[in-house]
């Protein structure tokens, strides 16, 4: 007897959610093993650093599901089920739990954030456990160091100021970073914590570090010593590619695919963990968003249930810092300046780092390749969605 088709999505979070989610709305009618080796159901990142971390949700409000709709879904769901190796020829799947045949395999592995090695005793946020202890961290320390000045960087000392705690923010660059848009917003940024009174040293090169009684002493190359009770570390994340190292899949910053998400016969990967090609320069790179976790889900689960090469996700992107909404949409080279959206209609515009404004990123022929929404009320944001270029077109192999 031949048994239906298997559809096997390794990493349970909300990218290999979407994509188990999208075969079954698509009406593929197979079998759909979901394998996840965290032990909750799954959940959604974002809300972790923002309201599970401020203690305004419960860690249930980050579900991606009720129980009733992830049944609904008829996905068998494995949690505590870890992935250990791929046999791409053989089409099967080592875990924990066993091996698992399947005729399609997508790969949701996400990423996991770098150590820092001077800083041992840092927390760091990736997991809901990770969140838990950071919410509980920040309620009652008086003085937290965050280093990394990358966008988690910010929502965090962005929490513990809501906490109260005096907040140093220690970046190494000279300037803080957002998501795909870069330093382009540093100045910008750089305003938002000072006005909200983080202490900012974005040159800060750290050579030790030491607890003791009274907190952890962090030692910086110029001689000063900060003493603070709570040392958070996010110095970027990488992907969680190990399990893959024995198996034919092109491995390179990420599980390298083509631009429809297809990583060999049989295997496609999405989300963090997928470096897709990217339209604008021809190489593959990794986005760490979850709206492009979420379009990539789908353009893959479009094309196993109907055989359709979906469109190429344009990135998206979101952050919350200080009570400033930050979006952004398309893509940003960081050679060219931002322009105000001033003078478009329906676009209002600002200079202040709490002011509302829309930015622009535009090519060397003036069309729009990115906006950002700085504050900005959703009506103006999507009108300057509307003007980003979609196509692929200037692609440059
Ligand atoms: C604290 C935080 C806040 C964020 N805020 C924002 C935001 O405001 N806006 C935004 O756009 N993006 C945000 N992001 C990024 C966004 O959450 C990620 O882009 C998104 O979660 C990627 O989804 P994913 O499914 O690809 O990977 P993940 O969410 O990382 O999920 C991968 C899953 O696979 C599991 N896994 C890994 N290896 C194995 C294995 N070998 N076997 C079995 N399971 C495995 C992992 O444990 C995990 O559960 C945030 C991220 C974090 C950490």
């Amino acid at each position: 007897m031949t048994r239906a088709p298997r559809v096997v999505v390794v990493g349970a979070s909300i990218g290999g959610v979407t994509a188990a989610e999208t075969l079954r709305r698509e009406g593929f009618d197979g079998e759909i093993v979901l394998l996840g080796d965290e032990r909750h159901r799954p959940y959604l990142r974002p809300p972790l650093s923002k309201q599970i971390l401020l203690g305004e949700w419960e860690p249930d409000q980050a579900s991606t599901h009720t129980v009733a709709q992830a049944e609904e879904l008829d996905v068998e769901l494995r949690t505590s089920c870890t992935a250990r190796g791929l046999d791409v020829a053989g089409r099967v799947v080592r875990t924990s739990q066993g091996d698992l045949a399947y005729d399609e395999l997508i790969v949701a592995t996400g990423s996991e954030p770098r150590r820092h090695p001077l800083l041992p005793m840092a927390l760091t946020l990736r997991t809901l456990e990770d969140a838990l202890a950071l919410r509980d961290g920040l309620r009652s320390a008086h003085r937290v160091a965050v280093v990394g000045a990358g966008v988690l960087g910010s929502e965090i000392a962005s929490a513990a100021r809501k906490h109260e705690a005096d907040t140093l923010l220690l970046g190494r660059s000279g300037t803080l970073t957002l998501g795909g848009v870069g330093t382009l917003l540093s100045d910008r940024l750089a305003r938002l914590h000072e006005d909200h009174g983080v202490e900012l040293d974005l040159r800060a090169e750290i050579v030790g570090a030491e607890s003791g009684l009274d907190g952890t002493r962090i030692e910086l190359a110029d001689g000063r010593i900060e003493l603070v009770d709570l040392v958070v570390a996010m110095i970027g994340a990488t992907p969680r590619t190990r399990w893959l190292d024995s198996s034919t899949l092109t491995i390179a910053d990420g599980v390298v695919c083509d631009r429809g998400g297809s990583a060999a016969p049989g295997v496609s990967a999405v989300g963090d963990v997928a470096a897709w090609v990217d339209p604008f320069t021809g190489r593959p790179s990794r986005v760490e968003h979850q709206s492009n976790a979420i379009e990539q889900a789908i353009a893959v689960a479009l094309r196993i249930a109907r055989g359709e090469l979906g469109t190429q996700p344009v990135p998206l992107f979101w952050s919350e810092v200080h009570g400033t909404r930050i979006h952004a949409y398309g893509w940003f080279d960081p050679e060219r300046p931002l322009v105000e959206a001033a003078g478009d209609p329906g676009i209002q515009s600002g200079t202040s780092a709490t002011d509302s404004a829309v930015l622009l990123s535009r090519d060397d022929t003036d069309r729009v390749r990115g906006a950002i929404g700085w504050n900005a009320p959703p009506r103006d944001f999507r009108a300057a969605r509307a003007a980003v270029l979609r196509t692929p077109e200037l692609i440059t192999h």
